[in-house]
């Protein structure tokens, strides 16, 4: 089997086998590649109890979208964080689950750089133990002043934000959780951060996102042409039919798995 390329003609043999067989062709690939980037979306937090934002049972669903508008939280912050509470406590209280575990016990193992690019504000890959995480919607564990832009750890505006007042900086300006808003741009050094990752990928893994959301849905396209892709997804992507193999399996199912079958680096 070729180490850099494969053709639409290996999916279509691989996609004839049976999962446990393709779970093993995903754990050849993870040791034959030099360096191994992950794209992750909502899907990988679901099994820690994060709601994906736009599916079905997702926050959009029962919460406007306009909330997590810059406009309307420069215009109502305390609308916003009395709102903003219950997703705060839900997310911050989430644990890694075993996706998130798997990705980290890869680096472990294999003893290779590997570079994860994620939608998600949770923070959980690096709770799990990635190194390289380059959060391109931003970051829920953190925040900053409107007024000096000064940074705060979560330990700061924790009890504010639990319980929905609006917290505040020593100098008297209202903090903005670091995630990105409806009208904001995405955050700079992250995605310069997940550009590099999918230009030094010699195997990209997209994991638990439908890619509809631009820019990030883009990203894939970055990689080099040679670099094989895997998809991991519960519904069927626009990449699908490019990728060397799919899973619309869950990813607490075939990352755990095939990480196993990977032999600790001594
Ligand atoms: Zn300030």
């Amino acid at each position: 089997m070729s180490k850099e390329f494969y053709s639409s003609s290996e999916f279509e043999a691989s996609s004839g086998l049976d999962l446990d067989a393709q779970i093993e062709l995903l754990a050849e690939k993870f040791c034959s590649a030099r360096r191994i980037a992950f794209l992750t979306g909502a899907g990988i937090s679901t099994d820690s109890g994060i709601p994906d934002f736009r599916s079905s049972t997702g926050i959009y669903q029962t919460t406007s979208e306009e909330l997590f508008s810059i406009d309307y939280f420069l215009a109502n912050p305390g609308d916003f964080y009395r709102v903003f509470a219950v997703f705060y406590r839900g997310i911050v209280d989430a644990k890694p689950n075993s996706g998130h575990l798997a990705i980290a016990e890869l680096e472990r193992r294999c003893g290779k750089a590997v570079d994860v690019v994620t939608q998600n504000i949770d923070a959980l890959h690096s709770v799990a133990g990635s190194t390289n995480v380059a959060e391109i919607h931003g970051t829920i564990r953190t925040a900053s002043c409107l007024s000096c832009e000064k940074k705060y750890a979560q330990d700061y505006f924790d009890s504010d934000m639990r319980s929905g007042r609006v917290p505040h900086c020593a100098c008297g300006g209202v903090l903005k959780p670091d995630v990105t808003f409806f009208g904001e741009q995405l955050p700079e050094q992250a995605f310069v951060q997940a550009r590099r990752a999918m230009w030094d990928a010699r195997l990209l893994v997209v994991a638990g996102t439908s890619l509809q959301v631009y820019p990030a849905a883009g990203l894939p396209r970055e990689c080099d042409a040679g670099a094989p892709f895997v998809v991991i997804n519960k519904t069927p992507t626009p990449l699908d039919s490019q990728a060397s193999l799919v899973f619309h399996a869950p990813i607490g199912e075939v990352l755990p798995k095939a990480v196993s079958l990977i032999s600790p680096k001594s």
